[in-house]
């Protein structure tokens, strides 16, 4: 369930459960409240006392709408850090699709009550200047290398630099000991884990595993805008990649993949970008399974006009 109230409503309906950065205080002493942050300035300030004394920093990033793939980022989190802070920012600069953009989900007022039932510590909501004073466009070109174009890359161009941007910033913000990721995107994770190289920041990367229905399909914000029948069909991803996976050595590289495309487009779904097996590190194409490479499984397919990913490790 997600709420369709305005903004300020939504406010109103989570305010007792949270405290915003400024207030006096927690109105139940003892109990554990979530702190929200909305400004860059005031957080960083947060976040220095709290190295001063020691405390490990966990961070997860996300864009809102948040589900159990999510909630299980901020567990880990909190296995490993002193203090939780997620933050929730449908970063501009990493949509090639304006209306894509436009149709993000916005569940806000869930997203908080989520976040503080699961015993999350802040919550970083800038607005859009927060983040980008300065506008949107970019300066700095990461040099990502071949991985920029392949893949993820290939279908949106420019997402990966939009993804930098924005990392780049909150990693700025936050200063993260630990970094947690969902290898449920799985090229992000290696973009990122990249870009913490360029930058040269001393945050680990955690990549966790990816968390799915029962129905196989991973859990994602956009499968908000999936009916019931389509979440049924979407299903098939998970499906084609469990297939690839146990076929990996019976069948040729190129017939595995033309199997599951065909597969997807005969049941339902509009589009398939693409399914890829490749070198799990480098996403080159894996060409011929006794090559013996650590190996992906990776498509990307849409049901509607609703654009899904998913990946599965095939041979390790
Ligand atoms: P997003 O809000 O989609 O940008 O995702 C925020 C973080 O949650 C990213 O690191 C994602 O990879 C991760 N994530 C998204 N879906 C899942 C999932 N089903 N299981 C685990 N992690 C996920």
């Amino acid at each position: 369930m997600f709420y369709s109230l305005t903004l300020k409503k939504e406010w109103a309906k989570v305010r007792k459960f949270i405290r915003i950065n400024g207030d006096k205080g927690s109105r139940q002493a003892n109990h554990h409240q979530m702190i929200l942050f909305k400004e860059a300035a005031t957080l960083k300030k947060y976040i220095g006392k709290n190295k001063e004394s020691g405390k490990k920093i966990g961070f997860v990033p996300t864009m809102g709408a948040l589900h159990q793939g999510h909630l299980s980022l901020v567990e880990s989190s909190k296995g490993k850090s002193d203090i939780t802070i997620c933050s929730i920012f449908v970063n501009p600069t990493q949509f090639n699709d304006p209306k894509d953009f436009e149709k993000y989900p916005v569940t806000i007022g869930n997203d908080i009550l989520l976040l503080e039932s699961n015993g999350c510590d802040v919550l970083f909501f800038p607005a859009v200047h927060e983040i980008y004073p300065a506008g949107t466009s970019s300066p700095i070109h990461y040099n990502l290398g071949s991985i920029e174009n392949l893949l993820e890359g290939k279908y949106r161009p420019g997402h990966f630099q939009g993804v930098c941007q924005v990392v780049h910033k909150l990693l700025d913000i936050v200063t993260p000991d630990f970094l947690f990721m969902g290898q449920k995107d799985y090229q992000q994770v290696i973009v990122v884990k990249r870009l913490v190289e360029l930058i040269q920041r001393p945050v680990q990367v955690i990549t966790a595993s990816t968390f799915r229905e029962t129905t196989g399909l991973a859990m994602s914000s956009r499968n908000l805008r999936l009916s019931e029948e389509q979440k049924q069909l979407a299903a098939g991803i998970y499906k084609m990649l469990d297939y690839i996976k146990n076929n990996y050595t019976a069948f040729p590289v190129p017939d595995l993949e033309k199997h599951a495309a065909n597969y997807l487009i005969t049941h339902g779904f509009a589009k398939v970008d693409y399914v890829a097996i490749a070198n799990a590190e480098t996403l080159q194409p894996v060409t011929d399974s006794r090559n013996n490479e650590a190996a992906v499984a990776l498509i990307a397919a849409f049901v509607g006009d609703i654009r899904l990913i998913d990946n599965m490790i095939i041979a390790g």
